[in-house]
């Protein structure tokens, strides 16, 4: 892993160790203040017709949304960033920025399942046209433009599947024309690859995963260029959407600690990938780290590195045997998110999630997270999983 700096030059671990407002702001503290709040008091009717206070009321901005906006800002090399009450949000607040009724809008086919339902289900009861796009369609993306396209969205590695984009490519076919494009980074944070760096106009953040770190909040965040920034202001405030104070407070607790937690999830995620693909009961393993990925080459030029969330797909088997293994394991919870200090395990089925390319796969995909656990003990577990698959068979 490359040693990651601010554009200032200072080491990201180090600037995020003291990031946000200064402990003397308030009183040698050294955390921002959780401040809960819906009126503000102005100090005469002047200041109130003038909005001339720096804040005005809770929804808007308090000391403590302050504190975390800045730091993602500065993280994501953006113009600023609105917070969100969630991931999903994040992404509904993102795309209702960048498209109006009678606008096309591009979406990668494999992107994360809630954020498809939003364009199908909500976005086209105001519309929007969606259409999807193969993940390795590249600069080709041009044949899929019509003259009403307004936006791209992309989510590289998608977080089931694990396809890389060829982002680069992507943008400089965008960009000429005028068409916005936004993406998921959730998988890489901004510590692995800072999309505003690259042409991109909105990075979206599923705070809820690595920034929160401990299963125990939801937040989201979307940072914009200059160009991209007034309508996602707009957007968000129109919509009324807030982020709870002391969701914004762990969420900057939890960033503290994000350059040493992801350096371990990286880490530990490819240890565990690469045992994977030495056992036979597992057909493939979908980790763009992985040198036998097909988005590797994309991932190596394009990323710094990688978070513990990754995918196997078995070999073709039983119902009956893939309960058997994910229904044994000790240290993988069976649940939805991912992202927190604890390794977890799901089993979804891409099939249904799919419209421009149809999923070939005939074994169960299983994604695992892989948690701040020793890696040695997930692999212990794992290999009793697929002892148990294969007895089951
Ligand atoms: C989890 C997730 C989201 C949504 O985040 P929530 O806070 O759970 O709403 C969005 N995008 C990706 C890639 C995710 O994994």
């Amino acid at each position: 892993m490359t040693s990651k700096t601010t554009p200032s030059g200072e080491a990201v671990a180090t600037w995020l160790a003291h990031a946000g407002p200064s402990p003397r702001d308030y009183h040698g503290f050294v955390n921002p203040p959780v401040v809960h709040a819906s009126t503000v008091i102005f100090d005469n009717l002047e200041a109130y017709q003038t909005r001339s206070q720096r804040y005005v009321y809770g929804l808007m901005a308090t000391p403590t949304t302050d504190a975390l906006t800045d730091t993602v800002t500065e993280l994501e090399g953006a113009a600023g960033t609105v917070l969100t009450g969630s991931g999903l949000e994040a992404v509904t607040v993102a795309l209702m920025s960048c498209v109006s009724a009678g606008d096309h809008l591009l979406v990668v086919d494999n992107v994360y399942g809630p954020t498809r339902r939003f364009c199908d289900k909500t976005l086209s009861r105001f519309g929007v046209e969606v259409s999807y796009f193969d993940s390795g369609v590249g600069s080709a993306i041009v044949d899929q433009f019509r003259p009403n396209t307004r936006a791209v969205f992309l989510e590289a590695p998608g977080s089931l599947t694990f396809e890389m984009q060829d982002i680069p490519a992507i943008v400089e076919a965008a960009r000429p024309r005028g068409i916005l494009v936004a993406i998921d980074n959730t998988w890489a944070t901004p510590l692995y690859y800072r999309p505003l760096d690259h042409g991109v106009d909105l990075s979206i953040q599923a705070a809820t995963k690595y920034f929160g770190g401990h299963s125990d909040l939801l937040l989201g965040t979307v940072a914009a260029n200059e160009a991209a920034l007034p309508m996602l202001q707009e957007t968000r405030q129109n919509l009324g959407v807030n982020a709870a104070p002391d969701d914004v407070f762990m969420t900057l607790r939890g960033m503290r600690t994000l350059p040493l937690r992801l350096a371990r999830h990286y880490e530990s995620g490819l240890t565990v990938a690469r045992w994977l693909v030495s056992r036979p009961e597992v057909k493939r393993v979908l980790h763009p780290a992985l040198e036998s990925d097909p988005g590797h080459a994309i991932w190596k030029r394009d990323f710094t590195g990688a978070c513990g969330l990754f995918a196997l797909i078995l070999q073709p088997g039983s119902q009956a045997q893939l309960s058997a293994f994910v229904d044994g394991l000790s240290y993988f919870g069976l649940g939805a998110s991912w992202g927190g200090f604890e390794s977890l395990v799901t089993c979804p089925d891409p099939r249904s999630m799919r419209t421009a390319t149809p999923w070939a796969e005939d074994g169960a995909l299983v994604r695992l997270h892989i948690g701040l656990e020793e890696p040695a003990d997930l692999i212990a577990d794992l290999e009793e999983g697929l002892k148990r698959w294969k007895a089951a068979g």
